[in-house]
């Protein structure tokens, strides 16, 4: 029962309690004095299906680096799936993987995960971090608002509506928080909440394929034996969009994923269902579940669209704060808490809102390449036209450099032989240390870990070169 008499301490809040959110409350409460995880479905005391998590029904592997730090967080989680009937599953011997024509080969990798239902992995995070004395449960609550604080620029608490209220409780309360996650996942009123504040909604990019999902549980038979143990049957575009995937679950079960996009949505009666199953490009697994016992109905799942917030203007407010909490951030744990801690999430934030606002929505890669967290607001986007009109006018106005030089040239040549990479984005020169030229804001020497400002005479124009040399060209449109 939750005591909302309880205060005192420092106190977050984390709304949703699925997989991000366990994590984080488990992570808050080596932090905070007190963690509550609001939740609006009940949380059932066993591995069970939940409304929340309607992927639950469906194919939900666990990938090899998520299972790690699963691991690394929850020491013997893996033995608690294994013991609760989780497989441990290699990705290249086990899983067999069928795609564009013919089967990838199969070998020992180590590289393993556990199989098993996504119930099943939630229920098991829960228990561990319910282990935590300083979390507290909020379990079919809503939280329906954010508070703010009267310059609407800091979040103070969460609204929240209990789903069944007790007596003399109100149908909305206030709980106040020094920090307020939000992993509320797909259906997060995140935007419409910052609205409510008077920001503008983020804009939003959506990209469906309409892909489809159906599924359904099968009893794996007794004695049951073959060379896999699990199969990905990828679609083939442009001759067909049609997927699926087979994986041991707990309990002696098999679930059969049928995906298909384009709208070639998989169907959920029992005979179409098959159907599709035996148009798929290799007959192993219709053979495989034809005979077989089906355990459940056949269950789709068609909300599959992608959706990006373009969060910029709450990055920026971000990144304002981390520059100007960095002293006592620092203060903290100087040592943790060092100059390249904060080259790397001064990239990050700066790096995000940038992406946010950019029309093609990704940095360059030559933006982290050359700036290496050596951003401010006025530098980053750190554009080419930066790079050649702030630093290689100056060097030029300086005389240090002149076109034709032949010391340029072939300085220029070693460089792209050894230095340049070819990216979507166009041509890209990786920078040196050891150079002497500005390695740190301050123009004082390299300390280790790469930092620097961007050196222009290594960043090509993306223009095409026609007949001059490529540096000759790149020295002709820098105007030196
Ligand atoms: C069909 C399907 C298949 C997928 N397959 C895979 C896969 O194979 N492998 C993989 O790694 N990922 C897969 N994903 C993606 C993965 O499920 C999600 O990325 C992941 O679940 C996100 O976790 P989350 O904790 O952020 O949010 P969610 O799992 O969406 O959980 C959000 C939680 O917040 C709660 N909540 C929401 N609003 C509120 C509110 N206002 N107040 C209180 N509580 C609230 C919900 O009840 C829920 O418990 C799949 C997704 C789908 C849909």
């Amino acid at each position: 029962m939750f005591d909302r008499s309880e205060t005192g301490g420092s106190h977050a809040v984390v709304i949703g309690a699925s997989i991000a959110g366990l994590l984080a409350a488990h992570v808050l409460a080596n932090h905070f004095d007190r963690v509550t995880l609001v939740e609006r479905d009940r949380l059932p005391d066993e591995p069970e299906f939940r409304k929340g998590v309607p992927q639950g029904r469906h194919i939900h592997v666990l990938l090899v680096g998520g299972n790690r730090r699963l691991e690394q967080f929850f020491p013997g989680l893996n033995d608690e799936l294994a013991a609760a009937g989780a497989a441990c599953l290699d990705w290249t011997a086990d899983c067999w993987w069928f795609n564009f024509g013919g089967w990838k080969p199969h070998f020992a990798s180590g590289l393993t995960s556990m199989f098993g239902s996504r119930p099943l992995l939630e229920y098991h995070i829960r228990r561990r971090v319910a282990a935590q004395p300083k979390l507290r449960w909020l379990p079919e609550c809503d939280a329906t608002a954010l508070l703010a604080d009267e310059n609407r620029t800091r979040v103070t608490g969460v609204r929240l509506r209990p789903r069944t209220p007790a007596a003399g409780e109100p149908a909305e309360w206030d709980l106040p928080a020094d920090l307020v996650v939000n992993a509320s996942g797909r259906d997060s009123r995140a935007a419409e909440w910052l609205k409510s504040f008077g920001y503008p909604a983020p804009p939003e990019t959506r990209i469906n394929s309409f892909l489809g999902y159906a599924t359904r549980a099968y009893e794996r038979p007794a004695g049951w034996q073959a060379d896999w143990q699990a199969l990905i049957i990828s679609a083939t575009p442009p001759k067909s969009s049609r997927g699926a995937v087979i994986v041991p679950l707990e309990g002696g079960r098999w679930l059969v994923t049928l995906a298909g996009a384009a709208r070639d949505y998989p169907p959920t009666d029992e005979a179409a269902f098959l159907d599709f199953a035996r148009s798929l490009p290799t007959p192993v697994l219709y053979q495989t579940i034809k005979d077989a016992r089906p355990l459940t109905d056949i269950t789709a799942y068609r909300r599959t669209e992608n959706l990006r917030r373009h969060y910029a203007h709450t990055l920026d407010a971000w990144a304002e704060r981390f520059d100007l909490n960095w002293p006592k951030i620092q203060a903290i744990d100087p040592k943790r808490f060092d100059e390249r801690f904060r080259r790397v999430w001064r990239v990050y934030l700066y790096g995000c809102a940038e992406m946010f606002r950019s029309p093609r929505g990704r940095t360059h890669l030559f933006q982290i390449v050359f700036a290496k967290g050596n951003v401010t607001h006025q530098t980053y986007p750190m554009s080419r036209r930066f790079l050649y009109e702030d630093e290689v006018v100056r060097l030029a106005a300086q005389g240090i450099r002149r076109p034709g030089d032949p010391l340029i040239e072939d300085s220029l040549r070693v460089v792209d032989a050894t230095l340049m990479t070819e990216f979507p984005a166009g041509p890209c020169w990786r920078r040196y240390n050891h150079d002497g030229y500005g390695q740190r804001d301050n123009g004082g020497p390299f300390l280790g870990w790469g930092v620097g400002r961007p050196w222009p005479l290594l960043t090509a124009t993306s223009e095409p070169r026609g007949t001059m040399s490529p540096c000759a060209l790149r020295v002709f449109r820098l105007r030196i």
